[in-house]
C-alpha cells in the first residue's frame, strides 16, 4: 500500500500510475479533487486500486491526519512518496518571508511530518520505504530559488537522517533528484530556457515523468532492499 503526495499531475501522477501497475494500492493526495479523481479513474481502468484524499500540505496537521486516516483505512503503509512540491521564485533581495515559509512548508516541513507519521506503522511492520523527491537545485543551488533550494537541500539531510534512525527497523529512506522534467512546473520556464537546457544536457532532452516514476518503482521494490540514505539523480547527465 503506497501513499503518494502531489498525485494529481506531473511526476506524482506518473508515480501513482506506475506503483499501481506494480501492484500497490495507491492513496492519492493533492489539493484538486477533480484531478485526483481522473488519476484514480485511470488507475482503475488499468485494473489497479486507488483512493483520493484532498489535502493542502501547507498545513502539516492536516497532512498528518490524512495519513493517519489512510493507515486506519488500509491497516498498513508500505511506501510513502513525498512528491508534492511548489516554487515561488525570486531573487533573494526581493524574496519575502512569506515566499520563503510557504515553499519550506510544502517542500520540507510536510515531508518531515509525513515521514514521522508513517514511521510508527512501518516500524511495527518492520518494513517500509520512504522516498522523497528533491531536485538537483537542492544539490547545486540556483539563482532565484533560495527558498526552493533550501527546502530541497533540507530533504537530503532529512532523508539521510531517517535512513540512520530507522534502518535497524527495516525501513529505507532515499531521495530522487530530478533535473528538468517535462511537467507544468517546467512548462512556465519558456522555450529559450528549454533550448538552453537541452543544449547542455548530455542526453539532449527534458526527462519524462515516467522516467522518475521508474526510479521510484525500483526504490520501492524488494530489489532495492540494501539501498538507503542515497540521492539518485535523474537529470540526463546535466550535473555529471
Ligand atoms: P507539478 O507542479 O506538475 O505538480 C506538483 C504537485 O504537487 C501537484 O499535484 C500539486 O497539486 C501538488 N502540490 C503543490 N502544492 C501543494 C500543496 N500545498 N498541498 C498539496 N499538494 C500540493 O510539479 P512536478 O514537476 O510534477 O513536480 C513534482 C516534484 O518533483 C516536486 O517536488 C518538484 O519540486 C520536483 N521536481 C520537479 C522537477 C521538474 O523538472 N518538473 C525537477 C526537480 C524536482
Amino acid at each position: 500500500m503506497a501513499i503518494v503526495t502531489g498525485a494529481s499531475r506531473g511526476i506524482g501522477r506518473a508515480i501513482s500510475l506506475r506503483l499501481a501497475t506494480d501492484g500497490c494500492i495507491v492513496a492519492l493526495i493533492a489539493r484538486n479533487a477533480d484531478a485526483l479523481a481522473e488519476v484514480q479513474a485511470e488507475i482503475e481502468k488499468a485494473g489497479g486500486t486507488a483512493s483520493c484524499h484532498v489535502c493542502d500540505l501547507q498545513v502539516s496537521a492536516a497532512f498528518v491526519s490524512t495519513i493517519e486516516s489512510i493507515v486506519e483505512q488500509y491497516g498498513r503503509v508500505d511506501v510513502l512518496v513525498n512528491n508534492a512540491g511548489m516554487t515561488r521564485d525570486g531573487l533573494m533581495l526581493r524574496m519575502t518571508d512569506e515566499d520563503f515559509d510557504c515553499v519550506i512548508n510544502v517542500n520540507l516541513k510536510a515531508v518531515f511530518a509525513g515521514c514521522r507519521t508513517v514511521a510508527r506503522p512501518m516500524m511495527k511492520q518492520r518494513w517500509g520505504r520512504m522516498i522523497n523527491i528533491t531536485s538537483i537545485t537542492g544539490l547545486s543551488g540556483n539563482a532565484g530559488q533560495a527558498n526552493y533550494a533550501a527546502a530541497k537541500a533540507g530533504l537530503v539531510g532529512l532523508t539521510k537522517t531517517i535512513a540512520k534512525e530507522f534502518g535497524s527497523k527495516g525501513i529505507t529512506a532515499n531521495a530522487i533528484a530530478p533535473g528538468f522534467i517535462e511537467t507544468d512546473m517546467t512548462a512556465g520556464l519558456g522555450d529559450d530556457v528549454r533550448k538552453s537546457v537541452e543544449g547542455s544536457v548530455p542526453l539532449r532532452r527534458y526527462g519524462q515523468p515516467e522516467e522518475v516514476a521508474a526510479t521510484v518503482s525500483f526504490l520501492a521494490s524488494q530489489d532495492a532492499g540494501y539501498i538507503t540514505g542515497q540521492v539518485i539523480i535523474v537529470d540526463g547527465g546535466l550535473t555529471c
